[in-house]
């Protein structure tokens, strides 16, 4: 077996859910930290253990390049590598190869890249993306996909979308042709013993732009070919938020109901919080950890520039709201000395709050639908404003 996933309540178009890995359970809907090269940036594991971190991310385009997916297996995979008991996603690093590669040429095949370290050509097909990924050991894997670049016109988004669903098919066929390949499957301690018979899930992708036929289109043919879960790919490349909005309700009515949904790449806390109210499951960035490194922090009054001078003797918590050990310990004053001085401890600090803040927010957001109460940012309040 791989995954179970159960809805336990819904509430609206929101579910409440239990998903299964082979390395434990997940509450949905779930925010997911980013963690690229086996580390979230400045916080180490136990840390993320005790804010509650059910499902971390890793990025398969990063752990390629750095240190090479063998390496990673030979040392039994991902989580004894990076000493991470709880389950992990790994994407299938075709985002990181559109993202970072300018210079990338797809094709039929694959796509042909560089690496941004040292400017090395690698190819990645929908099979060697396979391999890498069942060589990292996730618990979820991601079929390789083209994430469409906006804006494109129609017949552009039309022949992309067509291109996944092709990778999407050779994806699955390697994926069912090696899934005894994940390096839990030659248990080497008795701990590991319980992972025998366990597999990873490997989940669809769905592309089709902004074009709502295509997306529907694309998830259509998507379930046809037959995955334990489903994501929405292609959004939050530049397009207004209106407009993202728009394409993940669009999309959500085409899949089933009963698989989990993952929406790839979003948002900030008041977005994260609107797309579980519309019934999407799993949802991953950077921003949180992305923005604590450049001192924003997210708060229950609004975000946070902790740079600024007028905090330079405010002896306040961050947060006086938030249950984290940052906002328990220390005042506003210091996290603001801490990022002048240019100190490590600032990026620790900041992150270990702004992974606390929507590791809560989606609790709450749990609670909300178990409840059966509107799914909302601050029930009673008004929402996030800027400062
Ligand atoms: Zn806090």
């Amino acid at each position: 077996m791989s995954i179970s996933f159960e809805i336990e309540a819904t509430n609206g178009c929101a579910r409440l859910g239990r998903l299964k890995t082979p390395h434990g359970l997940v509450e949905t809907p779930v925010f997911m930290p980013v963690g690229t090269v086996a580390s979230v940036k400045g916080v180490s594991q136990d840390i993320l253990e005790e804010l509650g971190v059910q499902i971390l991310l890793g990025n398969t385009y990063h752990l390629y390049l750095r240190p090479g997916v063998e390496r990673v297996r030979q040392l039994g995979g991902l989580h004894r590598f990076m000493a991470w008991p709880r389950a992990i996603l790994t994407d299938s690093g075709g985002f990181q190869v559109f993202s970072l590669n300018e210079l990338r040429q797809v094709s039929e095949e694959g796509v042909k890249f560089r690496s941004h370290l040292d400017g090395s050509s690698h190819f990645f097909t929908p099979e060697s993306a396979m391999e890498a990924q069942i060589g990292l050991g996730a618990d979820i894997i991601m079929a390789f996909d083209e994430c469409t670049e906006h804006p494109a016109d129609r017949e552009r988004v039309r022949q992309s979308m067509e291109l996944t669903l092709r990778w999407a098919e050779r994806s699955k066929k390697y994926f069912e042709g090696h899934k005894n390949e994940v390096p839990w499957s030659r248990p080497s301690s008795v701990v590991d013993r319980r992972l025998e018979d366990q597999l990873q899930a490997l989940f669809g992708i769905v592309q089709g732009g902004m074009d709502l036929a295509l997306r529907k289109e694309s998830a259509e043919r998507l379930i046809e070919i037959e995955f334990p879960g489903y994501a929405i790919g292609g959004l939050s490349v530049g397009e207004p938020r209106a407009l993202t909005r728009a394409v993940v309700e669009a999309t959500l009515e085409h899949l089933p109901s009963d698989k989990p949904r993952y929406l790839m790449g979003v948002g900030t806390p008041e977005e994260i919080v609107e797309y579980a109210g519309m019934g999407v499951d799993m949802m991953d960035c950077v921003l949180p950890t992305r923005a604590a490194r450049h001192g924003l922090l997210f708060t229950s009054g609004g975000r946070v520039s902790i740079k600024q001078a007028r905090y330079a003797g405010d002896e306040a918590p961050l947060d006086a709201n938030c249950g984290c050990r940052v906002c328990q310990s220390y005042s506003r004053a210091y996290l603001r000395h801490l990022y002048a001085a240019n100190e490590v401890l600032a990026q620790v600090l900041n992150t270990v709050h702004n992974l606390s803040f929507y590791l809560d927010t989606m609790r709450a957001v749990r609670h909300s639908i178990a409840l059966g109460n509107k799914v909302q940012l601050f029930p009673g309040e008004q929402s996030l404003a800027e400062p």
